[in-house]
């Protein structure tokens, strides 16, 4: 693989501070740059503003900082990137791909229902496609995203590949339906600010926590009708708590120990199944990147 051109990127919601999972995914980023000899980026994902914590995004670059994890430019905040979100927005409205919905959730349950079994999707309806025609006399709430132009029924599947994770597919029609661009409270989607943010930082190769990547190919769907490039894609496992969700604060996942960076740092390689014999961090980086280095064939 040529290494030039690589940039990478690690991309936290500032929602608290980093903890031994959101490690792990930053750390693969980051071995898997510097393994490359690419770049490797940080972006705060702080679109979703009432879950942010104030704070919490210099304490993860202060975090990553104390691991070894440097970013080679300045961070991308999503919250200044407005702008940038609308003119996604409006090429998609114009070119037919994107469209208003006013539909609450209770509208979108009472549509489902009266087709049958509603469909849940975790805590998401698969959305039944009511305002695809217009807004019937509605008020405009959110902005969604078409998942099928038109298109004959084979081709409305996404097809991509995961360097571990191997061919995947999804027919986004079905399985998540018109998703939303921009929220009815006024706030722009992670898929959107993502897609859009990739492009900006010239992101080649997304390395990111397997939980994520049920989210792909929406993006690989936003990437195509934004004519935008689609990155190589690894997801990592993820680190589970004990009761065998992925860890996160609900479950117990504490803070990490800046006072022991390189112990944070080991059992983070440990998860990736990396292999490194160094008492020291610079020296225990160095030896993880090589390692590494050795997966990639
Ligand atoms: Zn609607």
């Amino acid at each position: 693989m040529s290494a030039a051109g690589y940039v990478g990127r690690f991309a936290p919601s500032p929602t608290g501070p980093l903890h031994a999972g959101s490690l792990v995914a930053a750390l693969a980023s980051w071995l898997d740059a510097r393994a490359h000899g690419g770049r490797w980026l940080l972006r705060i994902e702080d679109v979703d503003s009432p879950r942010c914590v104030p704070g919490a995004d210099r304490l993860i670059i202060e975090q990553l900082a104390a691991c070894g994890l440097q970013a080679d430019e300045a961070p991308l905040w999503q919250s200044a990137r407005g702008a940038a979100y609308q003119q996604a927005l409006d090429r998609l409205i114009a070119a037919g791909w994107a469209y208003p919905c006013g539909c609450t959730r209770r509208d979108i349950e009472l549509a489902l229902r009266s087709r049958g079994t509603p469909k849940p999707r975790g805590a998401e309806l698969v959305y039944p496609g009511t305002c695809r025609e217009g807004l019937h006399g509605r008020t405009a709430r959110a902005v969604r995203m078409r998942t099928s132009l038109g298109a004959p029924a084979e081709e409305a599947e996404i097809e991509w590949h995961d360097r571990r994770l191997g061919t995947q597919r999804q027919r986004l029609c079905d399985a998540v339906g018109d998703f939303v661009l921009k929220r009815a409270d006024g706030l722009w989607a992670y898929q959107l600010a993502v897609v859009v943010d990739d492009a900006t930082q010239g992101i080649t190769h997304v390395v990111r926590g397997e939980d994520l990547a049920d989210n792909t190919p929406r993006q690989i769907l936003l990437q195509r009708a934004l004519g935008l490039r689609t990155p190589s894609y690894l997801h990592t496992p993820l680190v589970l708590g004990a009761d065998g969700e992925k860890l996160s604060k609900q479950n117990g996942a504490t803070a990490l120990d800046l006072r022991d960076p390189l112990a944070a740092v080991q059992e983070a390689a440990r998860v990736l199944g990396l292999a490194v014999d160094a008492n020291d961090l610079g020296g225990f980086l160095a030896g993880a990147v090589n390692a590494w280095r050795r997966t990639l064939a």
